[in-house]
């Protein structure tokens, strides 16, 4: 028997009634299956939601095995508040998305902290930003804020993904757009910021996507990531 306390990052059908799950843990992501919880009667099945951090306790076939079979299941955060907003729903999806991509166990921290601070969160865009700025350190492609990337000036108006980072308005693109003061400050501040300084963010201004994807935009040029749950936040954006 084995005692996995993780979070559910992605549940497929699998055989008959089954559901394969991944749960990313502290020590890694482990594979799970989910006995009988297509059927509708699975007393299981309904605490086994993504993005739930759960406590399973699992069984492997052997010792070389790399699926475990789920034997019970304890919830311990449900993050209600998120399922119940669809923005920090899609929010949550996205974080999914990202650590499916990057698989690496220290993500745990960061993706549990991360859920956490959405599910209180009155502006969910500072949240999702800060967890994508996060990920431009760990992958170690964090734009440079000190100044102008490409000469040094300190009177910058915008941000180069081409250049890695802040621009002045003479090293700037024709294609790069002029940026706010407040646009600006935003972007460095999540880049100086960890989740200990999450209150101070939310306290700054209003957040909105942009403020994501212009994180995001480093993250898919130079780590290779890919986001469609932008696609749903970009809808659900739409609406308001
Ligand atoms: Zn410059």
């Amino acid at each position: 028997m084995k005692e996995i306390k993780g979070i559910i990052l992605s549940i497929k059908d699998y055989r008959e009634y089954d559901t394969l799950m991944q749960i990313m843990s502290e020590e890694g992501i482990y594979s799970v299956v989910g006995k009988g919880h297509r059927r509708m009667k699975s007393k299981q099945a309904p605490l086994c939601q993504l993005f739930a951090y759960v406590s399973c306790i699992c069984h492997a076939k052997n010792e070389y095995a790399t699926i475990y079979t789920l034997r019970s299941v304890q919830m311990l955060t449900y993050y209600r508040k998120i399922r119940e907003d669809l923005c920090k729903q899609a929010i949550a999806l996205f974080f999914l998305e990202a650590v499916l991509q990057l698989k690496e166990g220290e993500l745990f921290e960061h993706l549990k902290y991360a859920l956490d601070l959405l599910e209180d969160s009155t502006k969910p865009y500072a949240a999702a930003a800060l967890f994508a700025a996060q990920l431009t350190h760990l992958q170690g492609i964090d734009p440079y804020v000190d100044g102008c990337v490409k000469c040094g000036s300190k009177q910058v108006s915008g941000i180069s993904v081409e250049h890695g980072g802040f621009v002045c308005r003479e090293c700037m693109r024709a294609q790069e757009a002029v940026l706010t003061v407040e646009e600006l400050r935003k972007f460095r501040l999540l880049q100086k910021a960890d989740y200990t300084h999450y209150a101070l963010l939310e306290s700054h201004g209003d957040w909105n996507l942009q403020d994501l994807e212009r994180q995001l935009a480093f993250l898919t040029r130079y780590g290779f990531l890919q986001f469609n749950s932008v696609e749903l936040l970009e809808k659900i954006a739409a609406l308001d």
